[in-house]
């Protein structure tokens, strides 16, 4: 059961290479056990206990099973985490020539990765492109995918750095562009990305107008360590709480409350987006989907005051040969349940009132769990927690499960902490 869980986990994170492609995957599960997409364009009709969901961008998803209870007196149960995982982008006009016999790309750094995990390594890109459409105002959207690998970042070889060792200096604009060929006689340097993409998606170069695309490891996560207990993928850090939280929902009975599922973008760039939690998206759906129960504006606030959320993004576990870097008090490990993230700072938004409910949910799950605080001389993350707390003024937990090499190309997770936190998210749901 728990194997299975993570077999499946790690078939998601494979499916799901980018924001979009993440987006992508939630819609085909979520349509395949009977919610329904509705569209931010069109009039809403909500039934209750009726199962829906609506897409932002092509990066965001919120999704929600309505209630039997009276919307402005049963309020909204929330899970929010985010899609994207820092990594490169794809720069336009992006080759680049080496020696004039290497083409690679100029990329930048989204987000803050581990840079030097991603040297080495055989990449695939994907990403969205836009294409002409009927009118220049309306773009046509179409995802891509080039899952084989087609770049990867050489590194430096150790007789020419000596020093590399003892510290690792990159420079994002120099040592850390991706290798994609070498020329031949066929070779025309401009516009060769675009050829590439415009044959991968059978269509003519000059349809394609621009594009947003990364790149990811293709090789797939696996379970791992001398009795299975580990995680190894890429984009554990955020999409493994989306699983989760996906996963809850779709288990998870219809009661009293309206349950939401909050999918965001750009987490990893402040979240300062359409698509982001720092915008006024959450805000509008919750709103749209009290009109579409018949309530008013005070119903929608009504709602709100009987609301409650967890913002569900990873912690980090103590590094097995790194203990000191923690909380002396504070210490969190792989495989022992969910862990409750706290910051005098504010920058998670979890207070004793809803750390009260965290661990009255854990006991009714029966999961362990755990704590973390940041060394009080380390600075720390944060996470959507505290922005869609003071948007919303709903109480906000922020909590995570355990992970080591947080923003590596590579992170690892524990099998039995994604069976508990779906465990703890489907009590959640179901209480
Ligand atoms: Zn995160």
């Amino acid at each position: 059961m728990e194997k299975q869980l993570a077999a499946d986990l790690i078939e998601f994170l494979y499916k799901s290479p980018t924001a979009y492609h993440s987006v992508k995957t939630i819609k085909e599960i979520l349509s395949s056990r009977g919610f329904k997409e509705i569209k931010e364009e069109e009039k809403w009709n909500l039934q209750k206990e009726g199962k829906y969901y609506v897409t932002k961008n092509d990066s965001a998803l919120i999704a929600f099973t309505v209630g039997k209870g009276e919307v402005e007196e049963a309020g909204f149960k929330l899970i929010g985490a985010h899609t994207d995982s820092p990594g490169f982008r794809i720069k336009a006009k992006p080759e680049m020539l080496s020696e004039n016999k290497y083409i690679k790309l100029n990329t930048e750094v989204y987000g803050g990765p581990l840079l030097y995990t991603w040297f080495d390594r055989p990449l695939g890109i994907a990403g969205k492109v836009a294409l002409k459409g009927k009118s220049p105002l309306k773009p046509k959207v179409e995802l891509i995918n080039i899952n084989r690998p087609v770049v990867i970042i050489p590194s430096v070889a150790i007789h020419m750095n000596r020093n590399v060792n003892e510290g690792f200096g990159v420079n994002k604009q120099k040592d850390t562009l991706p290798l994609l060929g070498l020329i031949n006689e066929k070779f025309e340097k401009d516009n060769y990305l675009i050829k590439i993409l415009a044959e991968e998606l059978k269509m003519e170069a000059d349809e394609i107008i621009g594009f947003d695309l990364g790149l990811y490891e293709i090789e797939k996560g696996s379970i791992m360590g001398i009795n299975e207990e580990f995680i190894s993928a890429g984009r554990l850090d955020d999409l493994w709480m989306v699983y989760a939280g996906m996963k809850a929902l779709i288990d998870s009975d219809i009661n009293a409350s309206t349950n939401v599922l909050v999918c965001v973008d750009n987490e990893e760039i402040g979240s300062h987006t359409a698509q982001g939690a720092d915008s006024a998206l959450l805000l509008n759906i919750l709103e749209r989907i009290t009109i579409a129960l018949g309530k008013d504006k005070e119903g929608l606030y009504r709602a709100l005051a009987n609301s409650i959320m967890i913002s569900a993004d990873l912690a980090h576990a103590v590094h097995p040969n790194a203990e000191e870097k923690h909380d002396p008090t504070n210490r969190p490990v792989l495989g022992e349940g969910p862990v409750l993230k706290t910051a005098a700072s504010g920058s998670y938004s979890t207070d004793s009132y809803n750390a009260a409910i965290f661990e009255g949910l854990c006991k009714a799950a029966g999961v362990p769990y755990q704590s973390f605080f940041n060394r009080s001389d380390v600075r720390g993350g944060s996470t959507i927690g505290p922005m869609t707390s003071s948007r919303l003024t709903i109480p906000v937990m922020d909590m995570g499960a355990p992970l080591l090499s947080m923003h590596s190309i590579r992170e690892l997770a524990s099998v039995k902490d994604n069976y508990y936190t779906i465990k703890l998210f489907k009590t959640f749901y179901n209480s």
